[in-house]
């Protein structure tokens, strides 16, 4: 008998793993949930996206096409909310209920969005997906003045990004190093020279304190200084989805809650959890190589 196997997270690794799943064991009945409104496509393209190199088109990787092809439903545009796994049910934003014998979660990670009061105000961006990228696009130009706030591999990437459509960046970044996680000091050093050479405006060791004004809006850093630019807020610190969204902590404390540690553990076995969905507590630093799509 076909089991049900949804998918949670329309993202790279939980389509990758069901492109496996379909090739090697073809058993299951398959519906896949993602929030976003898109198809599969490959997020670490954004940037060439953000810089005009590539289209939205050009970085899918599997059209509605191919989830026809292989019987796979897609509800798009569906946030999953919570997890019933006394029952094996997810509930959906759009409140569907819908029963699974595998659950897979493959939900990713989100901007984390530091604490700095104004980040709600209009023209301040995160960088995450096609519908952030599509936002920083339209807002960009020749002669826009755009602050990241974050000097990160993510931050750097929107900069060159922006500035390739024409705007004038600076990167305010709050240790003393560019891509702290990735680089020393010499190597950060080296990098800010060459992203003040192609035009970059780099200002390390500097707090974002708060963000004033709409539309046009006021950066002040915590050493008094006013950068009186439009904002674009690209963060590069992926912290897992699963901490804060409805289907992780609830899950785990519900499951927990009614049948103890131990057999949790045994339900928990019905639910596999994916790439950047399964890194709870940790922050991901390896890093792939873009390919084409
Ligand atoms: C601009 C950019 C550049 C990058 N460059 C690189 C790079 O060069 N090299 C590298 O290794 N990595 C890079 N990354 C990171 C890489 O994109 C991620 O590691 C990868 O996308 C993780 O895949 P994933 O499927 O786990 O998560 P995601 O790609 O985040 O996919 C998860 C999907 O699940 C959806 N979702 C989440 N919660 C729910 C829910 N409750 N219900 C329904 N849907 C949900 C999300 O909206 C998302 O569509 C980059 C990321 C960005 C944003």
């Amino acid at each position: 008998m076909m089991e049900d196997l949804i998918v949670v997270g329309n993202g790279m690794a939980g389509v990758a793993c069901l492109e496996q799943i379909l090739k090697h064991s073809p058993k299951f009945r398959v519906t896949v949930f993602g929030d976003e409104t898109h198809a599969n496509y490959n997020r670490i393209l954004l940037s060439s996206v953000l810089a005009g190199e590539r289209s939205a088109d050009d970085i899918m990787i599997n059209p509605l096409a191919w989830y026809q092809q292989n019987h796979v439903a897609l509800r798009l545009g569906v946030r999953i909310v919570g997890v019933d796994p006394k029952r094996r049910t997810i509930k959906g934003d759009d409140d569907s209920i819908t029963h699974y014998d595998k659950l897979l979660l493959a939900t990713g990670s989100k901007a984390w969005i530091p604490p700095i009061e104004g980040v709600d105000k209009e023209n301040v961006f995160t960088f995450r997906n096609l519908n952030d990228t599509r936002g920083l696009v339209h807002a960009a130009g020749k002669g826009v003045r755009a602050v990241v706030i974050g000097g990160g591999l993510l931050g750097l990437e929107a900069a060159r990004g922006l500035q390739l459509q024409g705007c004038d960046v600076t990167v305010v970044h709050l240790m003393d190093t560019l891509m702290n996680m990735q680089l020393d000091a010499t190597g950060g050093g080296y990098l800010a020279r060459k992203m003040e050479e192609i035009g970059v405006r780099v200002l390390t060791s500097r707090k974002t304190e708060r963000l004033l004004g709409n539309g046009h809006v006021h950066v002040d850093l915590a050493d008094g200084r006013r950068l009186t630019k439009r904002v674009d807020y690209p963060l590069g610190n992926a912290k897992n989805r699963l901490k804060d969204s409805a289907v992780e902590g609830k899950f785990f404390a519900l499951v927990e809650r009614i049948i103890g540690k131990d057999r949790a553990e045994k339900i928990i076995e019905l639910v596999w959890k994916l790439d950047e969905a399964k890194n709870v507590d940790e922050l991901m630093q390896a890093l792939q190589v873009p390919k084409k799509s």
